[in-house]
This record gives structure tokens, sequence and C-alpha cells, in this order.
């Protein structure tokens, strides 16, 4: 994806005047006057192509910032902010600052009467984006001073962010051409959800997919958005990743979310966001927003705001659907004590068949073996905190009781006899990577919602929490190679409509996070001498009693804290092979670990030992270094050595005299 033609759009603007205002970098005494009450206007069109997703079409000149024409408009330092906001903040914040500045400098006009944009809404706005702009060492845009050009609602102020909670009828109306990053944060019937998945994959039909991995009981499709860099196919060593919503039908922010998030993946992509790009390239990420769609129109029919417990949570068997997964902890608990025994790839026993098994249940089951999943959350509601396996309490009376996985409880350096800290445990930092960017779930006020797990960081193991049987999380980890987490999003089950923006912009970050942690530990191919993959070897951790199975292709992925790790590769009729590995702390792309298998009876004796000790440069298993592309942004994003401009300062650097200092921190 080329980058915007930014330079061009420069070029042109830089060339008209520039406008006389009052910026407090040409005042410092802050001496500007405060805005005189708005006399009658001349209403014209809003012609501003920045500004054409406004929830108005008349604007009247001068501005509030005094500016007397479009053309005055299009060429200010204000206006080419505006335009490139989004990129300058990666997509955070926006549309919704856009917006609020285009209130400013194009502002509503109707009834021959200039109509100021709400100070609530912009007191808000910037309370959450303060931190982007902090993270880009950008000042507040003098022009977004909620005091000063904005209104109280006694003055009869009107939200400019209005539109973009409105109704989905409205975006059929929206012109053609018109930024991509539209989303309607509103509740989304069967039909509604079907138009916009379908829709989303048509507007990114080179990166995303949808496809059905079967039917409801009452016959809905379980329809799938994917995102990669090739959809409808697994590429060599890239990891797949799920995210399902609304497995209890009333449960329906996450499936909400979801939605969100396939506009979001795709609009970004597309806008060039190097994050987002990075993320899809290297990784394929398939939602399934609602897993129980038949549930979902018992509870829709109730409505927001119902905040009923149980109507519309089973599906139309009346079966829990995160009780319906073949109970294979109970198998695991009973056969844990003996010699060799694996908490990996246990059989379904054949007395499941015999109950009653939901057709939404059997369509997850088969999607999971169809795809080689590494990592995956389902969303639910009632709550406000992060659960990890296991589920099911090892307790006898099944009271609660914590009971970790392998993968938890003995700590990959338990081979050395070095207990693992807790901090560098995989399924805690897979609770962490979601809790700990979640601003609700680290709310230490009294604001937060729901019971008291702040203590623990917002995250507990299921079992300590309460004790279940037949659930959905436990299944994928002792069926399957992929870890799933559960994410509580909150304490209303069904929101109110208004609730949504707020939902999606605390999760936005939390789901980014926990889906790029799938690049970490290790991953590679187990193939033979002559090349051909080894599909179903087997990848052992010592000290971890859980091993990963190789895909098709013979690629695996193995999620791994860091530290050093001896792992070893095998199967049937091939010598082991083991090696080495370090993970180093900072590194967060998975490190290429290959193995070639010896058939048995030929080649070396037994075994390649690889020690692959890394210096202390943080470097990969492998040697390679640590991509410097994955650094969290802000980290990478530092002021500049004294005395030059920040990276952004290139966006405005053809604005020559009229260049917005205001901007500047230091
Ligand atoms: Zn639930």
């Amino acid at each position: 994806m080329p980058p915007p033609p930014l330079l061009l759009l420069l070029a042109a603007l830089v060339l008209a005047a520039a406008r006389p205002g009052c910026e407090p970098a040409w005042d410092p005494a802050g001496g500007c006057p405060r805005l005189a009450a708005v006399d009658s206007a001349t209403c014209v069109d809003l012609q501003l192509r920045t500004c054409s997703d406004a929830a108005y079409n008349q604007t009247a000149f001068p501005t509030l910032l005094e500016h007397r024409s479009r053309e005055v408009v299009e060429s200010s330092s204000e206006y080419v902010l505006l335009s490139v906001l989004h990129h300058l903040l990666e997509g955070q914040c926006n549309p919704d600052l856009r917006l609020l500045g285009c209130a400013v400098l194009a502002p509503r006009c109707q009834g021959g009467q200039v109509r100021r944009p709400c100070r609530h809404v912009c007191e808000g706005l910037r309370e959450a984006c303060q931190p982007a702009f902090d993270a880009i060492d950008m000042a507040w845009p003098y022009f977004l001073d909620c005091g000063r050009y904005f209104a109280s609602q006694q003055e009869g102020c009107y939200d400019p962010l209005e539109k973009l909670r409105g109704g989905l009828d409205e975006e059929e109306a929206l012109p053609s051409g018109h930024p991509a990053t539209f989303i309607h944060f509103t509740h989304h019937s069967y039909a509604q959800m079907v138009r916009v998945l379908k829709r989303t994959a048509a507007r990114c039909a080179h990166i995303a997919k949808t496809y059905s991995i079967g039917r409801s009981f009452d016959g809905r499709e379980l329809l799938v958005l994917e995102l990669s860099s090739r959809p409808g196919q697994h590429e060599l060593m890239e990891p797949e990743v799920k995210l399902i919503g609304n497995i209890h039908g009333n449960e329906v922010a996450g499936r909400e979310i979801l939605i969100y998030l396939a506009q979001y993946l795709c609009s970004e992509y597309l806008l060039g966001n190097d994050r987002i790009q990075r993320l899809l390239n290297t990784t394929r990420i398939h939602l399934l927003p609602s897993m129980n769609p038949d549930g979902y129109e018992v509870a829709a029919a109730e409505g927001a705001g119902y905040n009923g417990w149980t109507s519309g949570r089973q599906n139309a068997q009346n079966l829990d659907l995160n009780r319906n997964f073949p109970d294979l902890t109970s198998e695991y608990y009973r056969t844990a004590s003996a010699r060799g025994a694996r908490s990996d790839h246990i059989a379904i026993p054949q007395h499941y068949w015999w109950g009653k098994v939901a057709p939404e249940t059997k369509a997850i089951m088969k999607w999971m073996r169809a795809v080689p999943f590494v990592l995956s959350a389902s969303l639910h509601g009632g709550d406000l905190v992060v659960s990890y396996p296991f589920d099911f309490s090892k307790h006898p009376q099944e009271e609660k009781m914590f009971s970790p996985t392998p993968d938890e409880k003995a700590g990959p350096s338990a081979w050395t006899l070095v207990p693992l800290p807790p901090e560098l445990q995989m399924f805690k930092l897979l609770a962490r990577a979601y809790a700990d960017v979640h601003p609700m779930m680290m709310d230490r006020s009294e604001n937060r919602c729901g019971g008291n797990f702040l203590k623990r960081g917002s995250i507990i193991n299921g079992a300590d929490w309460y004790s279940f049987t037949g659930g959905m999380s436990d299944f994928n980890y002792l069926h399957s190679n992929c870890f799933e987490i559960t994410v509580e999003l909150g304490c209303v089950k069904f929101p109110p409509e208004e609730a949504l923006y707020t939902l999606w912009q605390h999760n936005k970050e939390p789901l980014l996070n926990f889906v790029e942690m799938v690049h970490r530990g290790i991953k590679g191919v187990v193939m033979d001498k002559f090349g051909k993959p080894v599909k179903n070897a087997r990848i052992s951790v010592k000290g971890i009693r859980h091993d990963i199975t190789t895909a098709p292709d013979g690629d695996y992925w193995r999620l791994l804290p860091p530290g050093s790790h001896i792992v070893i590769a095998q199967a049937p009729g091939y010598s082991k092979v083991i090696k080495k590995v370090t993970i180093p702390a900072r590194m967060k792309r998975a490190g290429r670990v290959d193995f070639i298998l010896q058939p048995l009876g030929t080649g070396p004796k037994n075994f390649l030992l690889g020690p692959r000790r890394n210096g202390p440069g943080g470097a990969g298993p492998h040697g390679e270094p640590e991509e410097p592309g994955q650094e969290p942004l802000g980290a990478r994003r530092l002021p500049e050595a004294s005395g030059s401009k920040p990276w952004w300062w290139s966006y405005f650097r053809s604005l020559g005299q009229h260049q917005p200092r205001w901007l500047l921190k230091y």
C-alpha cells in the first residue's frame, strides 16, 4: 500500500495565503479574546473534502477561527493537521477527532445561525486522546480548546459525533468515495451483521473473505470474516488466531466489538496503518462475531438495556454452548498422575456423542480440525475480568480451586530447577496482554464494575473463580494446539446503544495487543532429510507436559514465555532432535526453530544438540536480530536529539512560515 499523496496535497495547500488568527504561539500571554456571541450568518454548502462526512452539510464564513473562505480554510495548517491526523495517531481517536476539528474549522450553519459543537464531547475526547498525542510528543491543538470554541448544552450546542453512533440506514446514503473508517457503533441484527461482514469483505477483497463454518439450530449461518494477506489459504508458518463472540446469546458486547474490529482492520489496512498492515501480513485472523445467533434473537427481542441474566443465553435447543464441549478436563485429571500422561490431543470419548451436541458446538469442533489455530479468545459479558484455563476445578468436590494447565504450573525452566516467576507463565502473559491495556480493567476507582478482580490485575484462573465442565477453553487446550482465554467485557450483558462506542474504545487496543501475542515463542518447520514436511510431529518442551503437533505443511507454533527452553521434535519412524533455545525477554516475534528428522537406524546416532546461547544483544533463537518495527508505540518515537523536530514535522515542512509551531512541545 503506497503512502497517501500527502506531499502533493501539501504542495497545493502551501500556495494559498495564510489567514490572521489567534494562536497561542503568536500570543504567549494567552490573550486571545473569547469568542463573541455568533450573530446571523449566511449558510453555504460545506465543500471541504476532509469534512465530507460531517453530520451536517451547511457551513458559514468566517469560521470560528476567523477563516473567511473555503480556500483560506484549505490552506491553513489546522486543516492540514486534520487531513493527516489519522496517520499521525495511527488510527487512534479517529474519525472522532477529525470531526471535532471540522466542527470548528467548518462550523455547522442552520437556519442562518452558526451552531457550536458541545463542550462535553470535546472534553471527553480530550481525556481519551491526550495519551495518543503524548505518545508522539505533540501538543494538544489550540483550536480544540474545549473552553474556547465549544458551547454548553444550555447554549444549544450539538454533538458533532452523533452520526458516528447513528443507525445503519444512514450508511446507505453516504457519498461514494467516503473515507472507509466509518463504523456505526450500533447493535446489529443478524441481517445487518451479515451485510456488514460481507460488505467489509468486498471492500477489502484482497485481504478479507467471509465463510460459514456451519449453521445454528434454527438454520442461521455461522459467518466468519477472515483477514490475512492471502485470504482463503493457510500460509507456511503464518499463525492463525480466532476471536469468538456471543457464545452466550444474551452477551452481545463481544458480537458488536468483533463487527467493529472487522471494519477497523479493513479500513486501517487500506489507509496504510503500519501496525495493522504488519499484523495482517504476518497473521491470519478469523472473526466469528456470533456463535449463537439464535440465542441473540431471543435476547434482542427483549431489547438493549434489559439486564436479564439468562434470556437468550442458550441456543435454540436450550443448550448452554459453553457447557456443551467434551469434558476432557476430567479425563486429564483422571490420568494426570500416571507416568507419561499427557495434557494434549486428548481424544473425544465415545459417550460424548450419546448426549445432545449442539450444531454450533459441532461447527466449532470441525473448524478447529480444519484450521491450525494457535491462539483464541472467547468474548463474554456479565463481569469485567480475563480468565484462563482450566475452567473445571481439580478439587474432588468440584469446589473452586486454582487449577492451572501444565503451561502454567510447571515453568519452562523447571528442567533447570529455577522456579518460574508468575509473570512469565504463558497463560498469565496472554491474559495480561488483554487486561493490562484495558482502561477499565486497570481502573482503581469506584467506577469499575464487577467483582473485585483488581487485586489480581483483572485476570484469574477460571476454576479459581467458579468451576464448570464442558467449556470451550479447556477443550481448546486439551484437544488441539490452540490456547484460548475468556474475556468478560463488562457487567452489562446487553448494553444500551450509547455504551457501545466506549466499549469499543476500551477493547480495541486490548484485542490488538492480544492478537499480537500469537508471535511470541517459537515457530518453524519439521521435515525429513529430503526436505519433505512431517505432519503431526510432536514438539515438546522440557518441563511442560503439553505437546504441540505440526500442521499438514510441517509447520508449528509454540507459545512460550521468555527464557531458555529445551525443545524436542519427534515423529514415529524418526529419531528425536533436541535443541536448546533462548527467547530474550523483549522479543516480540516468534523465533524460528526448524527441525530435520533422521529416519530411525540411519544418520547420526541420536540427536543434534545445538546449544544456541545468544549474547545479550536481543537476538532470536537463531541469532537473528530483533525486528525493530515491533516496538510498542511510544518507545520507538521518543523525542529526537535536542534541536531537531519530531518525526511528524515533515508532514508540515512544506507549509513554510505557516508551520503549526503550536504542535511542538519543546
Ligand atoms: Zn458468557
